[in-house]
């Protein structure tokens, strides 16, 4: 039986940062991935769908720019869209097995059960079955998969799920999106743009549920001025294949039945933890009833020797969370003072456009207790939006009325993921609102629209009127 210090079940966003670290830190690690490594944020989450937005975002804004630019015959490949984004996921994936490698983590490909509280039986593509033993540490990286409907089983083809969305090589003339969520409407507005005439059916009374509806409302109108249609409070039901081959998807809204017709269906309803069939119940550790992996703020289960980390351990479900959550559970394995104690979990959604989010919503805010002053700041209003065309949007600032300490900054515009790390730092050093609006922002940015929302919420902005 080979040994270990430590081993790592997973090799995606969570695992694979946990096996670096234990490796900068000595730690003798072993790393176990059953599929690739890079897990869904590499292979078919995050980057891949990155990687298509940006393509679609750049041929939308050729064809309606508005800048005087024209161009004729303008079309998008899609196999060699296809062909592009499989090189970026090579190259990180390859990446990932280097930057183990370079830091002295060991990797290896199979299919890992965890036998007692220290082995891990690792079963390969051949069949062969092996044992490690973990002297100090197993760490579950083990994620999250893609859940389905039972009236909308997946067919790989026509009844989709993010995977296979991510890898269409034609566009569908029509799409059908099940789950008005981030999946659904990421990559139902790739397609959107590519051409596909798009429905989206959420079961909830609006989109993006949890995200400052004020922000929500600002995609929601984009879709439609696309073209899109959005049923909120519609329940999809299932599907009927037609005789010319389209597929009538039956919903219910309102409590009256309908049907909208097209050629793909993506299922987006969410994810449900990869915690079941690891062994773990089998060795005593906890799963929930909602089927995560209870951990506490240093990454343990209740089995002593036993981690957790990633979207196995609870939401939310996002890549940063979990590189940080193996970060930190490394730095533990090592003996390390860490914890899990930051402010806030910053979230950014890549629809068109952006939403950015760090902190409490004003109603949050309201709901602990707190007054509020809000400062919001338009891009419409903002010489660097206006240059990029881009101005739909806000940056909003909410802050404790009192001490005008800020508590949350919701941004919805043009590079809104890319703006929210500053916010995400103001919250991390309590900053106050006077903190971000007497800082210098290099003008014309973008990042002005941050420093204007937090002048505003002070009662003195220079670009826009003070009410
Ligand atoms: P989600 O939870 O964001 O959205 C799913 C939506 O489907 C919800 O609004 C829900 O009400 C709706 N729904 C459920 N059943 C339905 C039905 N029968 N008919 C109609 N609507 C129905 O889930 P997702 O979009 O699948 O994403 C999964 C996870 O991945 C999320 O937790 C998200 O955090 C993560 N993710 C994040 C990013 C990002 O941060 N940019 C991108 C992609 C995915």
């Amino acid at each position: 039986m080979k040994t270990y210090d430590a081993i790592v079940i997973g090799a995606g966003p969570g695992g694979y940062p946990c096996g670096i670290r234990l490796g900068q830190l000595k730690v003798k690690t072993l790393v176990i991935e059953k599929e690739s490594p890079g897990g869904v944020c590499l292979n078919w989450g995050c980057i891949p769908s990155k990687a298509l937005i940006s393509a679609a975002n750049t041929f939308e804004k050729i064809k309606h720019g508005g800048m005087g630019i024209k161009v004729q015959g303008l079309t998008v490949d899609p196999n060699e869209l296809q062909d592009w984004k499989e090189g970026i996921v090579k190259r990180l994936t390859g990446g990932v097995r280097s930057l183990l490698k370079m830091n002295g983590a060991d990797l290896t490909m199979g299919t890992a059960t965890v036998t007692s509280p220290n082995t891990v039986e690792v079963v390969g593509a051949d069949g062969q079955k092996e044992t490690y033993k973990a002297e100090k540490a197993i760490v579950v990286a083990t994620g999250a998969q893609t859940i389905e409907i039972p009236t909308f089983k997946f067919d790989g083809s026509r009844i989709i799920g993010a995977r296979e969305a991510v890898s269409l090589r034609s566009v569908p003339k029509r799409m059908v999106v099940i789950g008005g969520g981030i999946i659904g409407l990421e990559l139902g507005m790739v397609y959107q743009k590519l051409g596909s005439q798009l429905t989206v059916l959420e079961a909830l009374p609006s989109i993006l549920n949890g995200v400052d509806p004020e922000c929500s409302k600002i995609v929601e109108r984009r879709i439609t001025k696309l073209g899109g249609t959005i049923h909120v409070g519609a329940k999809a039901l299932g599907y009927e294949k037609q005789s010319d081959g389209s597929l009538a998807v039956a919903f219910e809204k309102d409590g009256k039945r309908d049907t909208v017709v097209c050629d793909v269906v993506l299922v987006a309803v969410g994810m449900r933890p990869s915690a079941r069939n690891l062994g773990l119940e089998k060795v005593g550790v906890h799963i929930n009833e909602r089927g995560f992996v209870p951990i506490d703020k240093q990454g343990r289960t209740n089995v002593p020797g036993i981690y957790a980390v990633g979207d196995v351990s609870g939401p939310p479900l996002l890549a940063h969370k979990a590189t940080k959550e193996g970060e930190i559970v490394a730095e533990v394995i090592a003996g390390h003072k860490a914890a899990m104690d930051w402010v806030s979990i910053p979230g950014a959604i890549f629809t068109d456009p952006e939403i950015a989010t760090a902190g409490l919503t004003a109603d949050e805010a309201k709901q602990k207790g707190y007054e509020v002053a809000i400062g919001k700041f338009p891009f419409a209003a903002l010489g660097k939006a206006m240059a990029l065309n881009e101005t739909e949007g806000f940056v909003k600032v909410v802050a404790d009325k009192k001490t005008k300490q800020i508590l949350g900054v919701h941004i919805v515009g043009p590079e809104a993921s890319t703006m929210i790390s500053e916010a995400a730092l103001s919250l991390e050093m309590a900053a106050f609102l006077e903190d971000v609006n007497l800082t210098i922002h290099p003008y014309p940015t973008l990042g002005e629209a941050y420093r204007e929302a937090a002048g505003r919420a002070r009662g003195q902005p220079i670009h826009i009127a003070n009410r």
